[in-house]
């Protein structure tokens, strides 16, 4: 069946947003990305698990994205339907030492509710600019502490349609790793722990963090972040600087002269230009220190 009939049926089906050809930069913090065929941002659970449904039932491909603020999508696009758990899923709990968040909130907002709450411990969160649900399968962390030493409890959508939930010591968690990458299960809420603490005390911390991010990232131009994870005992971006990379640049792909793991985007940079040059970076970087680095980032798509 074509592509926009399918968007018909789905649009029958459920009453999300459904887009035909949603161009895939406006979903991604690189700016990067062509179109999804079949773009969906679910309102809730119901039509999430119609579209899953829908997607198994007519043999489609599925890809489950966040705030796309660790994603590259390649320049084709990607074919089937794109989910994006965001605004639907985004509800924010706090009790006396746990913050209940959706898969969809933004992790920003994660760290306001802890911090005026007086809970303590996701001081480290404030800055990381995705959501919920990615930051649970990534792992994603800072300052010493990533998401899995506070998470407690996730609660998942099967492609079946049946919630799973799953305590944080089932979750494998490792550096930017956790179980859920490579399963099919979608993250709609995780419960985070955390300790009573003096509130201008969380705040002056999440303050300093903040600062220090901006001195040392290029946060002026669209990026996704660290693009390498660090190798055992290194950093990725110290092995990049002393390659000589900074300033690199492939199209408007720069390897960046203020963070060397950061690649951005300084205007029209195609997903092509920067898998360019994230293999001029891994060559140069195997030649001069013998290490092949790894990436953080996840490429989704079509060429
Ligand atoms: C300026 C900048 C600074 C950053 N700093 C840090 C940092 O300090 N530490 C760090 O760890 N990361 C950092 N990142 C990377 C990124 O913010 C984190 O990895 C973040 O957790 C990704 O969340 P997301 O919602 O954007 O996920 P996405 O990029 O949308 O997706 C990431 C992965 O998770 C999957 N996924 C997303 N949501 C769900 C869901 N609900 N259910 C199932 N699968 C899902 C996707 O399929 C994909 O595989 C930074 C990025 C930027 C742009």
């Amino acid at each position: 069946m074509p592509v926009p009939e399918h968007c018909g049926e789905l649009r029958r089906l459920i009453d999300s947003p459904v887009m035909f050809g949603e161009p895939m930069h406006l979903h991604t913090s690189w700016r990067i990305g062509g179109p999804a065929d079949i773009f969906v941002e679910p309102l809730g659970i119901e039509d999430l698990k119609a579209v899953i449904a829908y997607a198994r039932n007519k043999g489609l491909p599925l890809t489950i994205i966040g705030a796309g603020t660790n994603l590259l999508v390649r320049d084709g696009g990607i074919s089937g339907i794109v989910v994006k758990i965001a605004g639907g899923f985004a509800d924010i709990r706090v009790d006396r030492v746990t913050v209940t968040a959706g898969g969809g909130a933004k992790l920003h907002r994660l760290a306001k509710a802890a911090r005026e709450a007086g809970l303590g411990g996701l001081e480290f969160i404030a800055g990381i600019p995705g959501s919920v649900g990615g930051a649970v399968v990534m792992n994603a962390g800072a300052y010493g502490f990533s998401v899995g030493d506070r998470v407690r409890e996730v609660t998942c959508l099967d492609l079946e349609g049946n919630l799973r939930r799953l305590d944080g010591g089932q979750m494998e968690w490792g550096y930017r790793k956790s179980v859920l990458q490579g399963s099919d299960l979608i993250v709609v809420e995780a419960v985070f722990g955390g300790f009573p603490r003096d509130r201008d005390l969380i705040a002056a911390d999440m303050e300093k963090i903040l600062g220090s991010r901006k001195a040392r990232q290029p946060l002026e131009y669209p990026s996704a972040g660290s693009v390498f994870k660090n190798p055992p005992g290194n950093y990725a971006g110290r092995l990049i600087q002393e390659s000589g990379c900074p300033g690199m640049r492939v199209g408007d792909a720069q390897v960046s002269t203020k963070h060397a793991n950061f690649i951005v985007n300084l205007g029209r940079a195609t997903a092509s230009d920067v898998l360019g040059l994230i293999a001029a970076v891994q060559e140069r970087v195997l030649e001069k220190f013998g290490v092949s680095l790894e990436m953080e980032v996840k490429v989704l798509g079509r060429d």
